[in-house]
């Protein structure tokens, strides 16, 4: 399969040829042609699927005729509004946006919470066809006006179960509210949830339904192992472990910004070049140890669950679960970094005794166990008594973790400077 079958006209196949893709992805190859025949769709897809050209490169094509190069921003009014909920995630489409476009003459701009707004306002203001936003600064966009949504043709809710934990749902309603009742409608989430079954029959019409990888699985070609350690040698263990396998470039998660800054600083004290990710730091900061991180500069990315959505990071080789995620969930999220796009990756996970029942929870729902091993001089002690996890039980997030999750669906999450959260 080619993407020449799938209705997409010469410039944007062109644009798809630069991008070094031959081939569409199953989600691309399922949703493209349903978007271009202006079907509403509610798409089962992570990050790594390729999900973003499945829903933009119909986009471009439908927005087609719309292209001009008139200078009067009223001839470029937005018509079509990506959703999303981090910044990482804006970027990385209003990237793509970018790029499957660059052949064709329409417009778009991103705007993100966490950086100054006038420049956002002043893009606005010239007149875009595409507008990638996180739901905090759209809405702040919407209460300044200087932001049109009366004609927008297409919306796209994209990781909507995210958006969900990140208690945007609200938000969402009110932007919804001031779009034309008669428009097009994607919805791209990880996971089917009841919740965003009824996410979907509240904004959707008529979907057509595309799941590429089966309900709560974790993604294909990722090799994944265990190993069991003792609470003061997990730090040593992933050392260890990244100079005997000689790891030029891991992805490491802890559950809490406080863990990720203190690993991060350990690794790097020893030798291992480290950077910790997380929502405390400022965009900009964010945005720079990414691309240090990208250009093999740094050897370890250590991220959190929340500030880990949406890098996009190719062909990523190893992810680390320095510590299990308290919801089973979100290791499916983290080892879907690795692997990604047919590559193979290896997911590894360090785990002790306090962590046994966050690991039955994580292989209840895998529906199979992680084979696990034990690295030559690192043999756990057996007579161990498993303390209990801070925060873990405890649902009021006072375990320092990176914002209230799972458990605050109805609130927004506002960062301490009282900033919404994207
Ligand atoms: P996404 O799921 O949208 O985050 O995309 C994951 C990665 O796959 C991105 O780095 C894309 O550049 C890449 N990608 C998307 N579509 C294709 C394709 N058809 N062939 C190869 N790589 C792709």
């Amino acid at each position: 399969m080619t993407f020449d079958h799938l209705g997409l006209s010469a410039d944007i196949l062109r644009a798809v040829a630069e991008e070094g893709y031959t081939e569409p992805t199953p989600i691309q190859e399922e949703a493209i042609p349903l978007v271009l025949a202006g079907r509403d769709l509610l798409a089962a897809a992570q990050t790594g699927t390729g999900k973003t050209a499945a829903f933009t490169l119909p986009i471009l094509e439908r927005l087609k005729v719309h292209a001009n190069t008139s200078f009067s921003p009223a001839r470029h009014p937005v018509r079509a509004l990506m959703v999303t909920p981090t910044r990482e995630l804006a970027m990385q489409i209003a990237e793509s946006v970018g790029a499957y476009g660059r052949h064709v003459p329409l417009r778009s701009a991103v705007v993100y919470g966490g950086i100054p707004i006038d420049p956002q306002i002043k893009a606005l203001r010239s007149g875009i066809e595409i507008l990638v936003a996180t739901p905090g600064r759209l809405m702040d966009h919407v209460g300044q006006r200087t932001v049109n949504l009366t004609q927008v043709e297409i919306l796209v809710l994209d990781e909507a179960d995210r958006m969900l934990d990140m208690g945007f749902i609200p938000d969402i309603r009110k932007i919804v509210a001031l779009l034309p009742a008669k428009r097009q409608n994607l919805l791209f989430s990880a996971t089917f949830s009841e919740e965003i079954r009824r996410l979907a029959q509240e904004f959707l019409n008529d979907p057509a339904t595309v799941e590429v990888a089966a309900r709560n699985t974790a993604a294909e070609g990722v090799e994944q192992v265990l190993y069991p350690v003792d609470r003061d040698r997990k730090e040593d263990l992933l050392i260890h472990l990244i100079r005997r396998d000689k790891m030029e470039q891991v992805l490491i998660f802890t559950r809490t910004k406080l863990a990720a800054s203190r690993l991060a600083s350990y690794l790097d004290r020893r030798g291992v070049a480290a950077i910790a990710i997380h929502s405390d730091r400022s965009q900009p900061e964010r945005t720079r140890a990414l691309e240090d991180f990208k250009r093999g500069e740094v050897t370890c990315l250590v991220a959190t669950d929340v500030a880990s959505r949406g890098l996009d990071i190719e062909e990523l080789p190893y992810v680390v679960n320095f510590e299990l995620p308290f919801e089973p969930q979100d290791y499916i999220h983290r080892i879907g970094r690795t692997g990604r796009a047919g590559s193979t990756g290896i997911a590894i996970s360090l785990v002790t005794v306090d962590e046994v029942e966050l690991l039955k929870g994580v292989q209840r729902l895998l529906k199979h166990a992680i084979p696990f091993r034990v690295a030559e001089g690192f043999e756990p002690d057996r007579s161990v008594v498993p303390r209990p996890i801070r925060g873990f039980g405890s649902r009021d997030g006072a375990a320092g973790g990176d914002g209230p999750r799972h458990h605050a669906h109805h609130k927004p999450i506002r960062t301490r400077t009282g900033s919404r959260r994207g």
